[in-house]
Formats: structure tokens, sequence, C-alpha cells
């Protein structure tokens, strides 16, 4: 059975270590966590420009290069002994619907990586891959059966951002297969918390209505636009879960894709519900039905991980926005002043 603390540590605390990605929001908590647990030789690389960092630590060697390029790739893992791949070109609904050529150029951060990690030795790989690999006649009706692991094919995933993630996953099993890389596959559902994106366009759905409830209370203007009908389902996974299944399932001896998510589910308008209760305000709901809204309902079938790790994410949905929501309402309030 695994507790979040104390965790073991299987590489030793001066091994390097390489978040890819690092500049995101994923990428900056997996960092914090990994210099909470004492590893020392700590590596980040994201294109971004360190002031649009969400976190940026000064004892990790903090890299500005585009992972698209081999040379950057070869570059980035030198020395590595452990790789997160969490780098992609994405965003909420909004911007994978429409945007998925970009999307899929992420197939060149993974191969390069891939084949990077391959040349320098790396012991371990791990892969951030997503629900959007599931087929999408699986997710027709909101009233879900949850997702498994064998529901990815045949396949039919989203569009774009999720055949790159499935294509992906796929070169690291024959990574593994052809030449011994190690690698892991974890396919995140939905996660969030703060030092996230939360206006710009690529924010999910937690973060946006947070955002849009902060904006309404703060206005006066009791009011909320809603992608979609509402009655959508998702189920949210709470950051701090994300990161400790992350290391958890890179540790692990399980070498499938594996589900890594919440497995509480709610409606759009559920999430919406508890966002006004957090806030102490009720608004009247427009819902733009011509708006990106994905599938119809997903949720995380936990099966898998529970057998294997004897773990599954728990963070309460009301815990996890209450944390998210005061950040987000913290930023606001900085960015007016
Ligand atoms: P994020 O956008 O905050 O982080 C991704 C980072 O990758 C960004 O900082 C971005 O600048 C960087 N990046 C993009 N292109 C790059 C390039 N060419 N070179 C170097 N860096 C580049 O997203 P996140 O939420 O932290 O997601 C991390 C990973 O998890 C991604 O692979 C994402 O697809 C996957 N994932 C996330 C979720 C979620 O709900 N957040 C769900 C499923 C899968």
């Amino acid at each position: 059975m695994l507790t979040q603390d104390p965790f073991p540590l299987p590489f030793a605390a001066d091994e390097r270590i390489v978040v890819c990605g690092g500049g995101g929001f994923i990428g900056g908590h997996l960092l914090a966590d990994l210099r909470r647990r004492g590893y020392t030789k700590l590596r980040a690389v994201d294109i971004k420009p360190l002031k649009h960092w969400y976190q940026e630590f000064p004892d990790v060697q903090n890299v500005v290069a585009d992972l698209q390029e081999k040379a950057a790739c070869e570059r980035a893992l030198e020395d590595a002994a452990v790789v997160y791949s969490l780098a992609a070109d994405m965003g909420g609904m909004g911007f994978i619907e429409n945007n998925k050529a970009l999307c899929m150029l992420t197939v060149l951060i993974n191969t390069h990586l891939l084949a990077a990690a391959r040349d320098a030795g790396v012991q371990r790989f791990f892969f951030s891959s997503s629900a959007c690999v599931y087929n999408a006649e699986k997710q027709l009706d909101p009233n879900v059966t949850a997702l498994k692991e064998a529901d990815a094919y045949p396949a039919m995933p989203e569009d774009g951002y999720g055949w790159e993630k499935l294509f992906s996953e796929r070169m690291c099993r024959h990574f593994t297969e052809d030449f011994g890389l190690i690698t892991r596959v974890a396919r995140y559902h939905n996660v969030y918390g703060p030092h996230g994106t939360f206006r710009g366009g690529r924010e999910k759905a937690p973060a946006a209505i947070c955002r849009k409830v902060i904006d309404a209370k703060l206005s006066g203007n009791h009011e909320i636009e809603i992608w979609g009908d509402g009655l959508q389902t998702r189920s949210f996974q709470y950051i701090d879960d994300c990161v400790f299944g992350t290391q958890a399932i890179l540790y692990s001896d399980i070498t499938e894709p594996i589900n890594l998510g919440s497995s509480e589910l709610v409606s759009i308008n559920g999430l919406v519900d508890i966002v006004e209760d957090i806030a102490g305000v009720k608004l009247r709901r427009n819902y733009n039905l011509g708006a990106p809204k994905g599938v119809n309902g997903r949720n995380s079938d936990n099966t898998m991980i529970r057998e294997r790790l004897g773990w599954e994410p728990s963070i309460s949905l009301r815990d996890g926005l209450e944390k998210t929501y005061r950040w987000i309402y913290d930023e606001i309030q900085k960015a007016a002043v």
C-alpha cells in the first residue's frame, strides 16, 4: 500500500532528473515535490521565457529550449538518469479543438526525447499521455461507464491531440521492445490546481470556471457563460495526486499505459455549483451551445491502478477547488493593483 509520505527514493538523491515542460503547470509542481524529497540534481527545460514559468526554483538548472529540435533534446538529456516528458503544445478543449496541427507537432518532442534518452542511457523515461486517447464512441453518454485502459482500442481518439498521445504511447512501447529503454506511461485525466493556466485560451474547465465566478463576483455582474449545456460529465484530479501518482508509476513495474485520474464524476453544472458555493455567490447561467465542449462524458476506471499500486487519487473535488479558487482569486487581485 502506497502512502504519500514518506516516499521511497529509488534513485540516488544526486542522480540527474530532467523535467521536460518544467515551466508548465504539472512540471512546476513535480519539480517542487522532487526538491522536497531531497533530489539535488534537477534540470527543468521549457520553451517559454523564464518569466512565464509557473514556478521557478533557484537551485534547479533551468534551461530555455525548443524540444521540437533534436539537438535541444540531446543537450537537455546530457547525463540524465530519469526523464519526465511533460512538454506539449496543449490546452483545454477551446485550444485542442482549434489547433490540431500544433497539437500533433508535439510528436517531434516525444520522438526526439525518446531517441535522445536511448542514446544517453537514461534509466527511466516517463511519458504523460492523456484520457484523450480513448475511443470517442465510448464517451457519448454523460452517464458514463468509466474508461478502462483497454478502451483505447480500436483507436478513435480525440482528433489531433489524442492521436499524438496515442502514437507517442506506442513509440514508448517500441523503444522498450526494440532498444530496452524503460518507459512508463500514465494517461492523465483532467488535472487542476494552483500555479496553472486560468486565462488566455489554454485554460481547462476548473480554472476557467473559478476565474469566471471570481470575475462575476468582483464586477457585480452576476452572470456566467458555460460552454455546452452543462450536462457533460468529467472527473478532475487535484495536482498533488497527479504528482504523487506520476512518481509512483515511474518507479513501478507497470509497463503498459495506465489511468491516472480521479473517479469522482461531476457534471459541469455540478462543478459550477461547487465553485459558486466556495465563492458565496449564485450566478445566472448562460449556456453557449456552439462552444467547444468535448465528449459528453468521461471518467477514470481505477481498477488497474488500485490493483497495481494499492493507491488511487483521492483528494476531493471540493477540497482541491477551494485551494485552486483561492490561488486564482489572489492572482486576479494582484494583477488588479
Ligand atoms: P502546460 O501547458 O502547463 O505545460 C506544458 C509545458 O510544455 C509548457 O510550459 C510549454 O511551454 C512546454 N512546451 C511546449 N512546447 C515546448 C517545446 N517545443 N519545447 C519545450 N517546452 C515546450 O501543461 P500541463 O497541464 O502541465 O501538462 C503537462 C503534460 O501533461 C502535457 O504533456 C499534457 O499533454 C499532459 N496532460 C495534462 C493534462 C491536464 O489536465 N493538465 C491532462 C492530460 C494530459
